[in-house]
């Protein structure tokens, strides 16, 4: 199992540079970039910057976070989307990151499961067939929110079934997971080679439906079952890589090096039951 970085973890007290020289410092295999601190990285530097900081180190980019609200978006507004795709896919196949996070939208109104599949297939098929051009992934994440119009695993998953396209597949966050009382039944049933990004969190104690990203926790320290969701991801034989990722503003006060040293050690201690690194 490869450790990765999310840098939403350090999202307000760190930047894209910083969190590249931590990471190598502390061990981690891999990164996830944030499209807001790449934009930022990109105003004094160049992306052969980033190419050539990966070459000459251990750590490797893993996946860009992400495009969100990508279903039922107003035509202006998908051809920004649209934009977005394809600067991050320029810039995937330029430093070897071959996969993007897609987040569907929240908030959509009255519509039906049946409608809110039909048309996040159609979005993400189309999204897809720009994607495929340039042999990037996209990974689709359902949020945990109430108000989010993908909002379990068993509803993410079907979707990405019916889509049916190798570059097609989930992100799998604990916290989102838990958040909306995704069941492990479920997860058994998921083929990890469709698993593209696990996420690794743990929270507070509060009510599903009430949870938000600001109450994440380091994993250990909060009350989502990590034991049962690791155990059958080993069941059911993925190994491919466990991605820190907290949105906590209490964490965004922490010195950033002491947040990504603490936020690594915490993910090994529970992980290293299950998985060898
Ligand atoms: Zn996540």
């Amino acid at each position: 199992m490869k450790i990765c970085f999310n840098e939403a973890t350090t999202l307000k007290n760190s930047n894209l540079e910083k969190d590249l020289e931590l990471c190598e410092k502390y061990g981690y295999d891999l990164i996830e970039i944030r499209l807001d601190k790449l934009r930022e990285y990109l105003q004094d530097h160049k992306v052969e910057d980033l190419y050539n900081f990966f070459q000459t180190h251990r750590i490797k980019p893993y996946a860009f976070n992400a495009l969100e609200f990508i279903t039922f978006r107003n035509n202006e507004d998908y051809e920004e989307l649209k934009k977005d795709l394809d600067f991050l896919c320029k810039i995937g196949t330029e430093i070897n990151c071959s996969k993007i996070v897609v987040v569907p939208s929240f908030d959509v109104g009255d519509f039906t499961r049946k409608q809110i599949k039909e048309e996040s297939v159609r979005v993400l098929n189309d999204l897809a067939d720009i994607a495929e051009n340039y042999g990037m992934e996209l990974a689709f994440e359902f949020v945990g929110y109430p108000n989010c119009s993908v909002n379990t695993l068993d509803q993410a998953y079907e979707i990405v079934t019916e889509v049916g396209r190798s570059n097609v597949g989930l992100v799998i966050d604990c916290f989102h997971f838990h958040a909306m009382n995704s069941k492990l039944e479920d997860l058994k049933k998921v083929d990890p080679k469709k698993i593209f990004i696990f996420h690794i969190d743990d929270c507070e104690d509060i009510p599903p439906g009430m949870l938000r990203d600001n109450h994440r926790l380091l994993p250990g320290d909060g009350v989502i079952k990590l034991d049962s969701i690791l155990k059958v991801l080993k069941e059911i034989g993925y190994d491919e890589m466990v991605s820190v990722e907290l949105f906590r503003p209490e964490y965004w006060k922490w010195d950033a090096e002491k947040l990504i040293k603490v936020a690594k050690e915490k993910t090994e201690l529970v992980v290293k039951k299950y998985f060898d690194f």
